[in-house]
């Protein structure tokens, strides 16, 4: 529930901007006004640290005007939009770099123009499949609970031949979208990792058990379900952690289900951009970040990222494969970055 709620005026000329503002006054959320989220100004805060802190628990409610979706490989051919921004602190969060100084959570009001668009996507590629990434600019699942869009959009791709949903969270509050009429069509994917890196490095999101515990509920609902290891981290004992993270998952999912999920396998990598975004958000992180240690790979716009060493990323891609195999047979492993 955010601390703090501001209004783009046309945002009430939906109905679920409607919806959201008499919540919000009945739970006596502060509520103010602003013509354009980039507006967003004076925050309360006496330093970046704390407004920081303050802008994440903030919500702007808008509307989403560029209805031109960006591309989103590897995972799927376009992003979705219906939220950007996230209200957890993971350390190393891609959003740290890309949100820059307006850390703020947005979500969109105007769901049934961004299906229609979608809808155009869809019929441009058919009889292609084409697959929606909900989670490229926000952990949507935090405010779902809110607004609801992200179950509208799984009971719209449930209605859909060839258009298929995926999206990805840490967060365990799912039991609005358990009764969706997803068809099977949405892929619900929870980012996963082993309990030292969550405890150290991503406060502010839900704890491994409860993730694990939700994971569970939204197999038994029938979902293709899906798993994001991401990042796979070195630290003193990673091996046994990982293993212990995959021994506690195959224990707790039921046995049809382990047989289609799928993995994801993303290794840690920064940027030095992102680098001193984080020392400066998170001064007092563990996070190994030390350019001398990993090896560089020249990215877009000339934005390189540090990987891990060739041997570390082999070992590390090879370890995290043998669990998968031994405790997941019928699993499948989607990439490796
Ligand atoms: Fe970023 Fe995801 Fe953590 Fe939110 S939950 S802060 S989107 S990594």
């Amino acid at each position: 529930m955010p601390n703090l709620v501001y209004f783009e005026p046309k945002a009430l000329e939906y109905p679920l901007g409607e919806k959201l503002f008499k919540k919000f006054k009945k739970e006596n959320i502060e509520i103010r006004y602003t013509t354009s989220h980039n507006q967003v100004r004076n925050l309360p805060g006496e330093n970046d640290l704390q407004k920081y802190r303050i802008a994440k628990s903030t919500l702007v409610v808008g509307v989403r005007k560029s209805l031109k979706f960006d591309t989103s490989k590897p995972s799927a051919e376009y992003a979705i939009p219906f939220a950007t921004g996230c209200m957890g602190h993971c350390h190393y969060c891609y959003l740290q770099t890309t949100m820059g100084s307006k850390p703020y959570v947005r979500t969109y009001v105007n769901v049934d123009e961004i299906l229609a668009t979608a809808q155009q996507y869809i019929d441009e590629r058919a009889p292609e499949i084409t697959r929606f990434e909900a989670s490229c600019t926000s952990d949507v699942v935090g405010i779902d609970h809110l607004t609801h869009s992200l179950k509208q959009a799984i009971e719209f791709f449930g209605q859909s031949d060839y258009g298929r949903l995926r999206f990805v969270t840490k967060f365990h509050h799912i039991d609005h979208l358990l009764d969706a009429k997803h068809n099977g069509k949405t892929r619900f994917r929870f980012s996963m990792n082993n309990a030292y890196v969550i405890k150290h490095f991503e406060p502010g999101t839900s704890s491994l058990k409860y993730r694990i515990e939700a994971a569970k509920k939204v197999a038994q609902a029938g979902y293709p379900l899906g798993f994001i290891i991401a990042p796979l981290y070195l630290h003193q004992g990673w091996e046994n952690g990982y293993q212990q993270l995959f021994e506690h998952l195959a224990k707790e999912l039921p046995v049809e289900t382990k047989n289609g999920v799928t993995f994801e396998l993303i290794q840690h990598r920064f940027t030095k951009p992102a680098k001193r975004v984080i020392e400066k958000n998170y001064p007092n992180t563990q996070l190994e970040l030390n350019e001398e240690k990993r090896r560089y790979k020249w990215g877009k716009y000339g934005i390189g990222k540090y990987i891990y060493q060739k041997e570390e990323e082999t070992k590390l891609q090879k370890t995290i494969t043998s669990f998968i195999e031994e405790y997941f047979p019928n699993g499948s492993i989607e990439y490796f970055t």
